[in-house]
């Protein structure tokens, strides 16, 4: 890109061109599966629609961009994003994976990933100490999240990068950043390799498909996840691309809306005398909040918090009007979710003991409505 844009001008208008046919100022989506060939080895660029789809370009370039990154790469989910990057190790590597990583990353490689031979360590990132002790000779990634689910804490990339120049290995540095979003967090600038996203949260943002993302400065990998996402075949698909397009395009105005309510809700569930904890890193009594102000520029829409009294909570959890009880999160609607029975069912009990995940936790994706009426929902919801 020749002019350098801000933020809010690259989210409407990066990786997307007036289509050449009509001028239509939308990028159309292009429902085909292939392309006509004007003679032998005479084609415009595209051959066949699992290796490259114009939709699919636009929204690429648009998610590169908003990470300040020269290539994205588009899959079918999140997890197949993760997947791809996985695939960039071979039998025998060794993976260094953060303790508390979305599920589904912990059981892709915890229960297929190991069975072609990649071994793996799970560590708290936070602790810089503890990762150092968790690299290997082999170790060729090193994955982590920064907030964490439901947790929220935080990881400091840049100390990470610099451990890994320190240790000399040659690991990659691999960040999921579907909570912070690059409106709030950009870890290539903190020195990761790879930056990976479930579209499906804040990106698409509208609760209304799935989809996933990897983005990296390095001509190299962005090959050899091109060459995976080609020869595997978990592509995002036309219409797909289009949502997150069309999503994308409000993701500064919806993250200040997602960041100030869910300040606001934070600092007022803190002000409570009746609960046990609050979880987010917004909130000065957040024991990684100055990290927190250094690395992100804003602190995102998911607060956690703790009763102390499981039946309260679960009494809670189906008393709210218009938080609605669901899994997932980042859409412009409150969700709230009950991590334990919801989306943290399957990690082992003395795990989720150590990391605070309770029986008495909810987790709430606080959207763009009025805060007024969310905070009236809350107060219901406690007074239950
Ligand atoms: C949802 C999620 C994923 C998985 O994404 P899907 O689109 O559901 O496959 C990965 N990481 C994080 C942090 C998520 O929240």
């Amino acid at each position: 890109m020749t002019l350098t844009q801000r933020f809010a001008t690259t989210c409407i208008h990066a990786g997307q061109h007036p289509d050449p046919y009509s001028g239509a100022i939308m990028t159309p989506v292009y429902f085909t599966s292939t392309y006509i060939q004007e003679g032998l080895n005479q084609h415009r660029g595209f051959e066949y629609a699992r290796t490259r789809n114009p939709t699919r370009d636009a929204v690429e370039g648009n998610l590169a961009a908003l990470e300040g990154a020269d290539f994205g790469i588009a899959f079918a989910s999140g997890l197949a994003a993760t997947q791809a990057i996985l695939e960039l190790l071979s039998s025998g590597d060794h993976l260094v994976l953060g303790d508390n990583v979305y599920g589904g990353t912990f059981r892709l490689v915890d229960r297929i990933m190991t069975r072609f031979g990649l071994t793996y360590t799970q560590v708290d990132t936070s602790d810089l100490a503890a990762l150092r002790g968790a690299i290997q000779a082999n170790t060729k990634l090193v994955m982590l999240e920064t907030p964490t689910n439901p947790m929220l804490g935080l990881t400091d990339i840049a100390a990470v990068r610099s451990l890994l120049g320190e240790m000399g290995t040659a690991a990659l540095l691999a960040v999921d950043n579907t909570f912070a979003t690059p409106f709030n967090q950009r870890p290539l600038e903190l020195g990761a390799d790879l930056v990976f996203h479930s579209t499906t949260k804040y990106l698409n943002g509208h609760s209304d498909s799935i989809g996933g993302v990897a983005v990296t400065n390095s001509a190299d990998l962005s090959e050899r996840l091109h060459f995976i996402q080609n020869a595997a075949g978990a592509i995002l698909s036309p219409m797909e691309s289009w949502l997150i397009l069309r999503g994308t395009k409000t993701l500064h105005l919806r993250m200040e809306r997602h960041n100030a309510n869910a300040l606001e809700i934070a600092r007022w569930l803190e002000a409570r005398t009746d609960l046990k904890a609050v979880y987010y890193p917004g909130l000065e009594s957040h024991p990684q909040h100055d990290l927190g102000k250094r690395q992100m520029q804003g602190f995102s829409g998911i607060v956690s918090f703790d009763t102390g009294d499981a039946q309260r909570t679960r009494r809670m959890a189906s008393a709210f009007k218009i938080f609605a009880l669901a899994e997932s999160l980042g859409g412009v609607e409150s969700l709230i979710c009950h991590p334990v029975s919801m989306t943290h069912g399957s990690v082992p009990e003395a795990d989720r003991a150590r990391l605070g995940i309770t029986d008495s936790l909810l987790r709430l994706s606080v959207g763009v409505e009025d805060v007024h009426d969310l905070l009236e929902d809350l107060e219901r919801a406690l007074k239950a």
